[in-house]
């Protein structure tokens, strides 16, 4: 076993060497341009097809229906502001949650100061959105009036305590009442199975280097290619790549690595490393468990195999992290973390300032190993004790 231990596989995780092999003649060799018409275009068009075939078939989806972006936050970013701005004649209205990810809750910010009316729907003590609370929370104004809710983005996968939304049946509430469903997928697509189609999503947010793909790129579903339909207008200007929508030059490269990493988390990961996860995350669950006092966070089944969020009650949190200095695990999401602020996600569950200060997310992931846990539950344990001499 080797030191240090990475347990944070929601903040980033390493490239797969497979990807970083099938990334690699893209970069010297086979360095076209995607949209030139002599053959150094044409010999990349074919594996960026390939890569957006990938990335659709892990989520149910047709290839067409994918444009690639520079990750989750630049297809949240296009969703909100494109859907919002594109239908303004329409509503001014969108609803969200209070636990979604920054890329989510500053783009509405900005946009309710643009003069958009956004509802921030609570969550339960688990941190889940219940279809009700949507339902309730949808405007249908009179014809003519700009009260109207025009789109509700809800992520599929909590990045702090793990949480999975029932997608599901919110998507089929929303289909029924023609609203547009955009899903943050940052730490769903290529975690957990997840179809879009069997979720009445109209849009999801992918993002490259959460599934061991390289960083810098991403990926937006957009259902039926339904641009127009939807007035779905691009983020950035200057070029008619991905339908329009996203102007720039192709990184083949990435769109290569984000191809091969869809595929391999499809073929290999979704079930049998999910049960391993599961299983590890319920090893270091119990292990931590029998010898201090911890309350979990997020939801006991639904919630993601790798994730496992601790209050510890025992032990302030700035001790227990100098005890654990070769173990990399979060105080609070890797975006978030030196904003010296108790993190919103827990507080909105419940936890107290202090609580959410002495909480700990592990993140666990392939490299991870039944020994790593181990270890780290004897690091846990021996830290907890020195702590409880300290205070004695
Ligand atoms: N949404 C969620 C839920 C995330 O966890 C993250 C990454 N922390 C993002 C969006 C942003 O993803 P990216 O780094 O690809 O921009």
């Amino acid at each position: 076993m080797q030191l240090p231990i990475y347990m944070d596989h929601h903040a980033t995780t390493p490239v797969d060497q497979r990807v970083v092999d099938a990334m690699l003649p893209y970069l010297c060799e086979k360095f076209g341009n995607a949209a030139s018409s002599h053959c150094f275009g044409r010999e990349v068009r074919s594996p960026c097809l390939a890569a957006r075939t990938d990335v659709a078939k892990l989520i149910g989806a047709d290839a067409e229906e994918i444009i690639f972006t520079s990750g989750a936050t630049e297809s949240n970013n296009t969703v909100l502001k494109g859907i919002a701005e594109g239908n303004q004649h329409k509503g001014l209205h969108l609803i969200s949650c209070v636990t979604e990810h920054k890329s989510i809750l500053d783009t509405l910010e900005y946009l309710e100061g643009r003069g958009f009316d956004v509802t921030i729907l609570p969550v339960d003590s688990d941190g889940k959105v219940h279809p009700d609370q949507v339902k309730n929370a949808i405007r249908q104004g009179k014809e003519g009036s700009t009260d109207r809710t025009t789109l509700v983005s809800l992520m599929g996968a909590n990045n702090e305590i793990g949480t999975l939304h029932p997608i599901e049946e919110i998507g089929s509430v929303l289909s029924d009442l023609d609203i547009i469903f955009h899903v943050d997928g940052a730490q769903t697509a290529g975690k957990i199975p997840f179809d879009v189609k069997k979720c009445h999503v109209d849009f999801l947010s992918i993002s490259g280097h959460k599934i061991y793909g390289p960083k810098g790129i991403g990926a937006l579903y957009i259902r039926d290619c339904a641009v127009e339909e939807m007035n779905l207008g691009p983020l950035l200007h200057g070029g008619s790549q991905e339908g329009g929508i996203r102007a720039g030059t192709l990184p083949v490269h990435l769109v290569v690595g984000i191809g091969m990493a869809a595929h391999l988390c499809a073929r290999d990961y979704l079930e049998e490393e999910n049960k391993r996860l599961a299983e590890l995350r319920f090893v270091l669950h119990e292990g931590i468990k029998s010898f201090t006092n911890v309350t979990l966070n997020g939801h006991e089944s639904d919630r993601l195999p790798g994730n496992l969020n601790l209050t510890f009650h025992d032990i302030d949190g700035e001790l227990l992290g100098l005890g654990l200095k070769d173990i990399a695990i979060s105080s609070t999401s890797a975006c978030s973390a030196g904003s010296a602020k108790p993190s919103y996600v827990l507080t909105s569950i419940g936890r107290s300032d202090d609580e959410a200060f002495s909480s700990v997310r592990f993140g666990l992931g392939r490299s991870n190993t039944v020994e790593e846990v181990e270890y780290v539950i004897d690091r846990i344990e021996q830290t907890v004790k020195k702590f409880a001499k300290v205070a004695g």
